[in-house]
């Protein structure tokens, strides 16, 4: 079988899928109040095209897969596209990361369908500042969201939990302790300068504040004595602890402070049909025309490895980040 790497010897076996740019949410970290332009219908991938690529990539030896979004739930045939995917030989992991909202009804149709598991966003325990980051949601719907995947078997669940100053930096030691009794894996995630980096609005501290260093976010764990784990399957770049004697695990990820580029492993499709070598530089290699042409497009999914950077350099502040796309528009 043919193998896929790139220019730096790293394997690229790992393929995100942003299936759709909508989402039923306004987080503030990603969109602005008012939402993103959505991309007209006939620019996003069809079922069939996101098939095709996966295909052409599992020939290249991709054998795990990631739903995203926007928020992929809100696409109506994710089940089916599940479906189809699971069905390709050599896809051996499928996963979604999800708002949650929608899992309540859906979970037992996605599980039978194949998906492997789910990433729950979840950012605080708190009714009103859950209302205030995402603008929209509910609460109490995504924990029944989580309830229900739970109950359809789509283990281990992961909340990954953007942390960020005056909202949430408050509960970390709420959030780990449901490691305690839950076998959940809580992830905290540094927020990143891409998205929506500008005000936020009341409420909100400014950009520069907002950050919180995962150092800062292990200082305020400390009394938990977390101790290092053995990473769950696919818990890519995040580095594991437990609590002594919990259920589950405690994450940390940190794209700024501890970036992780050295073992990139991953290519990224977006919604309108690109391939995005690296979550923050461009370099896009588009693949819609060609797959509406009736063309093979493995040997640019081999391109868009081959245009792989070394490392985003986010951490350095000379360098031109790409704003060209929103987060909801690339996936995370
Ligand atoms: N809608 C789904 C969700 O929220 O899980 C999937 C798409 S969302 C863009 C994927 C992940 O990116 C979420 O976990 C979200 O918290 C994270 N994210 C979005 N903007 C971010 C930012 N500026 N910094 C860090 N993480 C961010
Ligand atoms: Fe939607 Fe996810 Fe972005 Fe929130 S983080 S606005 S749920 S795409």
């Amino acid at each position: 079988m043919r193998t896929l790497s790139d220019a730096f010897g790293r394997r690229i076996n790992y393929l995100r899928i942003s299936v759709t740019d909508r989402c039923n949410l306004r987080c503030a970290y990603c969109m602005p109040a008012e939402g993103v332009q959505w991309q007209p219908r006939e620019e996003l991938l069809s079922l069939g095209e996101i098939v095709q690529v996966v295909r052409a990539a599992a020939q290249l030896g991709v054998s795990r897969i990631r739903l995203t979004g926007g928020e992929p739930l809100v696409r109506p045939d994710v089940a089916r596209l599940i479906a189809a995917i699971s069905h390709i030989d050599g896809i051996q992991d499928i996963g979604l990361t999800t708002n949650g909202l929608l899992l309540e009804k859906l979970a037992p149709a996605l599980a039978d369908a194949g998906l492997s598991r789910v990433n729950i966003s979840l950012d605080t325990l708190d009714q009103k500042a859950f209302r205030r980051l995402t603008r929209l949601g509910e609460f109490g719907q995504v924990w029944r969201g989580i309830a229900a995947a739970e109950r359809a078997g789509l283990a281990p669940i992961k909340l990954n939990t953007v942390v960020i100053r005056g909202i949430n930096d408050a509960e970390l030691l709420d959030l780990a302790r449901l490691s305690l009794d839950h076998p959940w894996h809580i992830r905290f995630i540094e927020l990143m300068p891409i998205g929506n980096t500008g005000d936020w609005g009341a409420g909100f501290l400014s950009a520069r504040d907002r950050y919180v260093s995962v150092q800062e976010m292990r200082q305020t764990l400390a009394p938990l004595d977390l101790l290092p784990a053995e990473a769950p399957a696919g818990n890519g770049p995040a580095r594991t602890f437990r609590i002594p004697g919990a259920a589950g695990a405690v994450g940390f990820i940190s794209p700024l402070g501890e970036h992780f580029c050295e073992t990139c492993n991953r290519l990224r499709l977006t919604a309108d049909g690109r391939l995005r070598p690296c979550l923050i530089q461009t370099g896009e290699v588009p693949v819609r025309e060609a797959l509406r042409g009736g063309q093979d497009v493995t040997t640019l999914i081999e391109q868009a490895a081959a245009r792989k950077p070394e490392g985003h350099r986010l951490w350095q502040r000379d360098i031109a980040i790409s704003h060209n796309r929103m987060m909801c528009q690339i996936g995370g």
